[in-house]
């Protein structure tokens, strides 16, 4: 029989572990919770195979977690007749850290017990935070003990039960189990450290339990008494279920330190039987970052936990809500293959889908501002409903928008009160793209819906143009890009009063010399511009750049990275008669039109209309003209001034 065998952990566990073990956490109590929810696992797993029909060793055992202390040694024992692991799955799943970028854990970690001794002298991260974000639970044991011993008997095939012991500093090793091996499943011997000697008391362990895993669906012992008594509170009528009871079973399930946002609780006949409890949590989910594939229902078939985190029970839209599903029509023993393509799953899908917009719809109408809680949470994933045709004008009218209207980041308006309050006569939503608030202000597209007093919504997240172009139409109403705005779209719509000064109408002699100040600069630009146009949409800045096929620049700056064109697009430049600048360069031109001021000017003009686009390619070119037109006009003004 092998004996005794030493292992190292590898590093980066090391790591980790020395971490676990070395810092002072607050919430330390938690490693009972990660040790019960292992055990309820590992239940779990046996009933579910025991529905399909396998007979386990000692089949007659119950399912249950039981805890007992003995204080005289000091130590805590955790055992469940779940499961199991053989020798080698223990040091395969308890040897390691199981989940990938153990390296971005410790950075994170490092980084953030950083910004917690910056706060405040003393302060020490909390063990749940970690645990939850990272998934390293069985090792949150080690917070609390010297030495811990795990004693395992496989449910099935005939493996001996070993034992995997360690103190969690260097090394572990595995050896056959002796005498205590339970008769299935796991036994975890818990050797306190001085300092945890509080996890002997009994009604302290009782009291962690109730907190932390009331809803566990197995009976938890606590020297020999139940104490979870909590019932499958999906299931219960929902005029019996308390706010508290939401909340609690909320937090046992997601592990969030926050409460929910909202619960939506459903108990639904047709077309499929099923109960849910939703929750739309008010964290925001990081479903664009590490928590990528952490998504999902718990699917139940008849209170029996077929798998955690289904993904084909919502549409990745919804990816922040969290909760559970339970139905009575799918078999217990379906596969998980077969679970994608099952029936029953799509249409509780589309039911859960019609009734979370339902519930949405409800919320932006009868309370505003809790919507705005949502969208300032959520916006930014289900935003990417755009793409639900079958949904899509529901999820059209829930989206919000940023816009010239309002007077920070804050505001927030849907597409119905765009409508509402846009000018008569105004059949377009006009949007524009910019990296934020403050860059789509400044955007010279936006300057003639300035004047004209058209709202423009401010899109400042790569994805929005994707929305805006997939959604094309809201209510018979197009969807466009300021930029692609023509004359003939805007001229039906008067200038509002502007208190600003106008420039002076220019005579008919300027008007065509202009015209031919237009052509000059299309020479000087060369190949670098389709056409130098007048504009009609500048007010304050002297010119701008055009597409003439309507894509906005955003989009089209997109397409190229795509395509890995880094050349920059020849566009048409457009340009305001009336800007001070351009008056200039008309004086000067009618003076004499081969003047090279004039080259330098055009140039310049052009260089700070491709900065603005975001395609400028030679910053020091611009800069030394601008240096040089700059040592210019510092001359001049010293000259007129007589200085
Ligand atoms: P997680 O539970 O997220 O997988 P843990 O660190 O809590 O991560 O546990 C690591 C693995 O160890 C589990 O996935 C499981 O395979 C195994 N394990 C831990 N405790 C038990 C147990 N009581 N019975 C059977 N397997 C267990
Ligand atoms: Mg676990």
């Amino acid at each position: 029989m092998a004996a005794s065998v030493h292992h190292e952990f590898r590093t980066e566990t090391r790591k980790v572990l020395n971490i676990l073990t070395n810092s002072l956490y607050t919430n330390r109590e938690i490693f009972l919770r990660e040790l019960i929810s292992n055990a309820s696992d590992a239940l779990d797993k046996l009933r579910f195979t025991q529905n399909k029909g396998q007979s386990p060793c000692q089949p007659d055992l119950p399912l249950e977690i039981a805890i007992t202390i003995d204080k005289e040694h000091k130590i805590l024992t955790i055992r469940d007749t779940g499961i199991g692991m053989s020798r080698e799955e223990m040091a395969e799943n308890l040897g390691t850290i199981a989940r990938s970028g153990s390296e971005q854990f410790l950075a994170d970690l490092a980084k953030e017990s950083d910004a917690k001794a910056g706060e405040e002298g003393e302060a020490k991260p909390d063990a749940a935070q970690i645990i939850g974000r990272f998934g390293v639970g069985f090792y949150s044991v080690f917070m609390v003990a010297s030495k811990v011993e795990v004693t395992s008997r496989p449910a099935y095939g005939d493996a001996p039960a070993a034992t995997w012991v360690s103190d969690g500093l260097g090394t572990y090793s595995v050896e056959d189990a002796g005498d205590n091996a339970p008769e299935r499943g796991t036994v975890i011997v818990v050797h306190l450290k001085e300092d945890a000697e509080e996890y002997l008391e009994k009604y302290r362990l009782e009291s962690v339990i109730k907190k932390h895993s009331g809803f566990v669906p197995f009976p938890v012992l606590l020297e020999g008494e139940k104490v979870n008594t909590q019932p499958a509170l999906w299931r219960e009528p929902k005029f019996s279920v308390t706010k508290e009871q939401y909340t609690e079973f909320y937090k046992a399930l997601t592990y969030d330190h926050k409460d929910p946002q909202d619960q939506i609780h459903l108990a639904v006949d047709a077309p499929v039987q099923f109960n849910a409890l939703i929750y739309i949590p008010d964290t925001e989910a990081d479903i664009f970052g590490m928590g990528r594939d952490h998504w999902g229902l718990d699917l139940y078939a008849r209170r029996v936990l077929i798998n955690h985190e289904n993904k084909d029970l919502l549409p990745e839209y919804l990816a922040f809500l969290k909760g559970v599903v339970d139905t009575e029509d799918l078999p217990l023993n379906i596969s998980r293959e077969t679970l994608q393509e099952n029936v029953v799953i799509r249409k509780i899908q589309q039911t859960l889908v019609k009734q979370v917009l339902g519930h949405l719809e409800k919320m932006a109408k009868g309370d505003p501002e809790a919507y705005e809680k949502f969208w300032q949470r959520h916006g930014r994933v289900f935003k990417m409903g755009y793409n639900d045709f079958v949904n899509r004008d529901r999820i059209a009218a829930l989206l919000r928008f940023n816009s010239s209207e309002h007077e920070d980041n804050n505001g927030l308006i849907s597409l119905e009160t765009y409508m509402e309050r846009a000018r008569e006569g105004q059949k377009t939503i006009w949007f524009v793209c910019a990296p934020n608030r403050e860059a789509a202000r400044l955007n010279p597209h936006t300057e003639i819906f300035r004047r004209k007093g058209l709202e423009v919504l401010f899109l400042c997240e790569p994805i929005d143009e994707f929305v805006m172009e997939g959604l094309g139409k809201y209510k018979e109403w197009d969807i466009k890009s300021v930029e692609s705005a023509t004359d003939e779209q805007l001229k039906d719509f008067s200038d509002k009063a502007d208190d600003k000064p106008k420039a002076a109408p220019l005579t008919d002699d300027d008007t065509a010399a202009f015209d031919k100040l237009l052509a000059r600069i299309k020479e000087i630009l060369g190949d670098k511009v389709k056409d130098v146009r007048l504009s009609h949409r500048l007010a304050d800045s002297p010119a701008c750049l055009v597409s003439d096929d309507g894509m906005s620049s955003s989009m089209e700056k997109f397409m190229r990275v795509m395509q890995k064109d880094d050349s920059v697009p020849v566009k048409v430049l457009e340009v305001n008669r009336d800007h001070g600048l351009m008056r200039a360069m008309l004086r000067i031109f009618k003076a004499d039109a081969t003047d090279p001021v004039l080259t330098d000017m055009a140039q310049g003009i052009f260089d700070t209309s491709l900065l603005l686009d975001g395609y400028l390619k030679d910053p020091q070119a611009l800069a030394s003209r601008t240096n040089t037109l700059l040592a210019q006009a510092g001359a001049w003004y010293a000259e007129v001034k007589k200085i």
